[in-house]
């Protein structure tokens, strides 16, 4: 056994013993423990971790801890841009997709909305999300954090809100997504994109009173339904509005 000190920064305590929060500790290591191994054992996923230093140089998840170590584990910076320290990852996803896991249905849908290709079915298993995470380049998104551990997951957030508009304002700030926001083209059901439609087209599939009040339709051509801008698309737009104005 070998010992080393640890201490987790900002949001990264959360995952933590409420012993071990805000303080460095010391920790008894098998040998040669990658620090991987040892973050995640003492309860944070790999997915949530941005910058490790072992005394005070940025390290790979594989480095092995040695007597006396002191490691330092940071989550994404908000406001510091460190990607010339990050040794973490081999590159960073280039289009932001997703998988959400069963539990994220009501966020999956607030993703699509917002223009996000969100994969979900509440029927996926964790090998199943681990493996179309990794063949796809999905970010998994999870409440689990035994799920984000699994070795195949290489870009994953875990989720601290409950509410399906929280955790899409937390996923918005946590990823930067304001820029990369396409509200209202894709389908919220299929997750394929949708396409302008002549109403001409679709007159006889419309509601009297859309008929009447609408103008500009979206067909999703996997399920065929018709979108427009609607009382629940407006209340939509209205949440969207709010999480897309950039924090002053
Ligand atoms: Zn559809």
């Amino acid at each position: 056994m070998v010992t080393a000190s640890f201490r987790f920064y900002e949001e990264l305590n959360d995952f933590l013993a409420p012993e071990r929060r805000k303080r460095e500790f010391e920790c008894a290591c098998a040998r040669d423990a990658s620090v991987k191994h040892m973050i995640e054992a003492l309860g944070v996923p790999h997915t949530e971790v941005e910058l490790i230093l072992v005394n005070g140089e940025s390290v790979g998840f594989e480095q092995p801890l040695r007597q006396g170590d002191r490691v330092a584990v940071y989550p994404k910076f908000e406001a510091l841009d460190i990607s010339p320290l990050l040794r973490l990852r081999e590159r960073p996803l280039r289009t932001l997709r997703f998988l959400a896991d069963a539990h994220l249905g009501g966020l999956a849908r607030l993703l699509r909305l917002a223009g996000f290709d969100t994969l979900y079915d509440n029927h996926f298993h964790d090998h199943d999300i681990e493996r179309i995470a990794n063949d796809e380049g999905r970010i998994v998104l999870s409440r689990d954090r035994e799920l984000l551990k699994r070795r195949g997951i290489s870009h994953g957030c875990y989720v601290h809100a409950l509410q399906p508009e929280r955790q899409l304002r937390e996923i918005f700030a946590r990823l930067d997504l304001v820029a990369s926001a396409r509200p209202f083209s894709l389908c919220l059901e299929c997750n394929a994109p949708l396409r302008a439609i002549d109403k001409a087209l679709v007159l006889d599939r419309l509601p009297e009173s859309v008929r009447l009040r609408h103008q500009r339709f979206a067909i999703c051509d996997v399920c065929r339904r018709i979108f427009w801008e609607g009382t629940h698309w407006q209340r939509m737009q209205a949440l969207l509005a709010t999480v897309l104005r950039p924090t002053p």
